[in-house]
């Protein structure tokens, strides 16, 4: 398998990786999906090392970067490819920066914790956050069509007003970005955030038929379908005790928890 100093690659399977920062305190994941005519790209990561090392040795193929949410840790490297891809509702923050994000918050964050190496490129006191036009906007019910691979695209908002999850319906793959991973506490407490749609995209994802492995942002790699029953109980009983809003702390559930 391919090593590398920064990113750790992880087969999922012959056309499928993980491509995960570990150095760092987030622990967070993009995905590449090969298909026939093109690959996809699921977030470019935190923006500390250049991913392209990565993807240019698992493919030759043209790379489509989808983004999950536009927050600091998924369009790292969103500067190196030439196709991008977002939610209409995320799209200003990826042309002008997130609101009410200061540098000096960006710069904390991406500099805290970091236990690996970082490259000569990579300073703290300049990073700068990628800001750009996307290619196009993406709406739920979208389908991408990579040849023998169809990717179905799922508003899923809460963590984000443009928030999406992708399903990859040929495998039975669900990507939830950071609508629904286990470990840490899935944010829902920001003012930019919302528990009531948190909620309700998590029993979206939980009616897709068909799922045999999901995909969290960040933390493990591959979690067992159980957690999105797991997640559908939660959401009825968040909203049965009133629990779905701000300053109600964080909730744990079988699995994974909630900060609200
Ligand atoms: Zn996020
Ligand atoms: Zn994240």
């Amino acid at each position: 398998m391919l090593t590398d100093d920064w990113f750790t690659v992880e087969r999922i399977d012959a056309v499928t990786f993980a491509i995960s920062e570990y150095g760092h305190w987030e622990k967070v994941h993009s995905f590449l999906l090969i298909g026939e005519k093109k690959a996809v790209l699921i977030d470019t990561g935190l923006g500390i090392d250049d991913i392209t090392r990565v993807t240019d040795q698992l493919t030759t193929l043209p790379i489509y970067v989808i983004t999950t949410h536009v927050h600091t840790d998924h369009i790292g490297g969103h500067g190196s490819f030439e196709h991008i891809y977002v939610h209409r509702a995320d799209q200003r923050w990826l042309t002008k920066g997130i609101d009410g994000l200061s540098i000096e918050q960006v710069r904390k964050g991406i500099s805290k914790e970091i236990t690996k190496p970082v490259p000569p490129s990579f300073d703290p006191e300049t990073y700068e956050p990628f800001t750009g036009e996307p290619t196009g906007l993406l709406e739920d019910g979208d389908m991408i069509d990579l040849g023998n691979r169809k990717l179905h695209i799922i508003h899923t908002p809460g963590h984000s007003p443009g928030h999406i999850s992708i399903f990859d319906e040929t495998n039975g793959y669900l990507f939830t970005g950071d609508t629904l991973y286990d470990e840490t506490p899935v944010y829902a407490f920001y003012p930019s955030t919302d528990p009531g749609a948190l909620i309700e995209s998590w029993e979206k994802i939980a009616a897709l038929k068909g799922v045999t492995k999901v995909f969290g942002s960040h933390n493990s790699v591959g979690l067992d379908p159980e957690i999105l029953m797991e997640a559908k109980n939660a959401a009825i009983f968040l909203r049965e005790h009133d629990l779905a809003r701000f300053g109600t702390g964080i909730h744990e559930f079988n699995g994974f928890s909630v900060k609200f």
